[in-house]
């Protein structure tokens, strides 16, 4: 089992889920962030620190973003570790406000 980031995380990036992970698991690119699910331990300690829920234990993930979990999977592959907190994305408080979180 593992946790996924999903969609809500697009254009957000506030990182405020990197900063609790204990395994450096988080992966980024330029919009978003993504979990390596070879190396999450599940403890769940991201999942309320993301502002915009982005992110779903694999087991309760909604079908409707169950594609994200093979979007995790592949992503992280090619992209570098995130474990430091970052500035979110210019555009994170647009995206929150349109999600329903501002
Ligand atoms: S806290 Fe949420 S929105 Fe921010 S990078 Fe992590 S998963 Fe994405
Ligand atoms: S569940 Fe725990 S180990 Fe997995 S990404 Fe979140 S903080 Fe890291």
């Amino acid at each position: 089992m593992t946790f996924v980031v999903t969609s809500n995380c697009d254009g957000c990036r506030f990182t405020d889920c990197v900063a609790v992970c204990p395994v450096d698991c988080f992966h980024g690119d330029d919009v978003m962030l993504y979990i390596d699910p070879d190396i999450c331990i599940d403890c769940g300690a991201c999942v309320p620190e993301c502002p915009v829920e982005a992110i779903f234990d694999e087991g309760a993930l909604p079908d409707d973003l169950s594609v994200w979990l093979s979007i995790n999977e592949q992503r992280v592959r090619h992209l570098p570790v995130v474990n430091a907190r970052q500035e979110p994305l210019a555009s994170a408080e647009e995206a929150a406000r349109r999600l329903g979180f501002l």
